[in-house]
């Protein structure tokens, strides 16, 4: 088994991602439904941002050059205009956060720095006016037909938020890629069965499916295949019609790790076959090629260890996943953190310890878990963050900045 650099794995499936076609298949949703899906057409200003010079703070609209006390002529809050002849010099304004400011102001003072009475505003000598204090000019965040977000934009809060403010109740998405998952090996049971002694549970496909949810994509759940070509190959055959195969399991050297070797049969490439990573040293990454009958579908081949499942999966498949939503450039997600407290591990792969971030700010800190290695699912529900220590490293100290994979 070759194997490369973690870096490398990383830099190939982003190669691969950088080379896929643009997506096609759109649909239409409302907006409050659009969560977590990628954006298939830019959205635009339908207006200048802000539509009018508005204030960013409770206080009295002036002209930044005059001097001495000013007139007070009315007031404006937020959801009114001023209907009043333009500032002329010597006035003031009274204005609400958020309002817009009168034509012949040029800058709003502080609530805070003045004293008013109901005709006068004194501005104390401390805090004088200079032109464009507290005032956002029209069309300063954005002008009229700007692209304010484009294809291919994930969208979280903040994008539904920039959408709502454009009136876009509707969106086009691209439709979410379907992944079929297929676990493998004759010692699994289905979740709602009891296992005997020497049998488990088949914990990766309800993994792997929430995670493909997680990262925009459609799971498609197969029964497990057994450690038989036949069987293999009946479900492979079933799968083919999805554009991503997750598959867990029978990826090692082991006499009954027949998945490479039906894949190889069916006609896949491989792209690698194997990272000097602990744990998911055996992942696999490879295509089989479009067909007459069938487009081309991109394959991971997982470990089956629990922990090796989820951590080759957030590295190199749901790049490949978002990717085939339509996202733009998707990266598996690092962080830097200082480490608690120090790390040792043996080198020569680069390691991801199951870790846990700090909710403190500066500096924001990791620590790792207690974990027994890549088959603990107990340990691993304790953290939220894998450490990744470099191959050619032993010992991380205490208060090292390192990084950090997100899930
Ligand atoms: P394998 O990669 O097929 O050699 O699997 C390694 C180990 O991972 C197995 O011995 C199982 O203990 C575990 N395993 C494999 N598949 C699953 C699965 N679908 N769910 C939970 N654990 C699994
Ligand atoms: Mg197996």
């Amino acid at each position: 088994m070759a194997l490369i650099t973690c870096q490398e794995a990383l830099d190939l499936v982003a190669e691969h991602v950088a080379a896929l076609s643009t997506r096609t298949s759109v649909e239409h949703v409302p907006l409050d439904q659009s969560l977590g899906r990628v954006l298939a057409k830019p959205i635009h200003a339908d207006r200048d941002q802000p539509p009018f010079p508005r204030s960013t703070r409770d206080g009295y609209a002036v002209r930044a050059a005059d001097r001495g006390a000013r007139k007070l002529i009315g007031s404006v809050r937020a959801g009114e205009v001023w209907t009043g002849s333009p500032l002329a010099e010597g006035e003031a304004v009274e204005v609400m956060t958020g309002a817009p400011v009168p034509d012949g102001a040029d800058a709003v003072v502080m609530l805070e720095h003045v004293e008013a009475t109901t005709t006068t505003v004194n501005i104390s000598g401390d805090h004088l006016p200079s032109t464009g204090d507290n005032v956002v000019p029209r069309g300063q965040e954005a002008i009229a037909g700007d692209v304010l977000l484009h294809a291919g934009v994930r969208l979280t809060a903040a994008e539904i938020a920039l959408a709502a403010s454009v009136g876009a109740s509707e969106l086009d998405v691209y439709l979410q890629p379907v992944a079929a998952i297929l676990a493998t090996g004759d010692e699994l049971v289905a979740v709602d069965q009891t296992p005997a002694q020497h049998q488990i549970r088949n914990s990766n496909s309800h993994a792997l499916a929430a995670l493909v949810r997680q990262h925009g994509g459609a799971p498609r759940l197969l029964p497990p295949a057994l450690d038989t070509r036949e069987s293999l190959l009946e479900r492979l055959t079933a799968a083919r019609d999805a554009e991503l195969l997750l598959l867990s399991g029978g990826v090692s050297a082991g006499k009954y790790d027949l998945v490479e070797d039906v894949l190889l049969s069916l006609g896949s490439e491989f792209y690698f076959t194997g990272v000097r990573i602990q744990p998911g040293k055996p992942a696999v990454f490879g295509r089989l090629p479009a067909t007459d009958t069938h487009a081309e579908q991109w394959i991971f081949g997982l470990p089956g260890n629990p922990v090796s499942t989820l951590v080759t999966a957030l590295l190199f498949a749901m790049p490949m996943l978002r990717a085939l939503g339509g996202e733009l450039s998707p990266r598996p997600r690092f962080v830097q953190a200082t480490l608690a407290t120090e790390v040792k591990v043996r080198p020569g792969l680069t390691r991801f310890v199951a870790a846990k971030l700090s909710s403190s700010l500066h500096p924001v800190t990791v620590e790792p878990v207690a974990s027994h290695g890549s088959g603990d699912l107990v340990g691993n529900a304790r953290a939220d963050a894998y450490i990744a220590v470099p191959s050619e490293v032993d010992t991380l100290a205490a208060s090292a900045t390192v990084s950090v994979l997100l899930r």
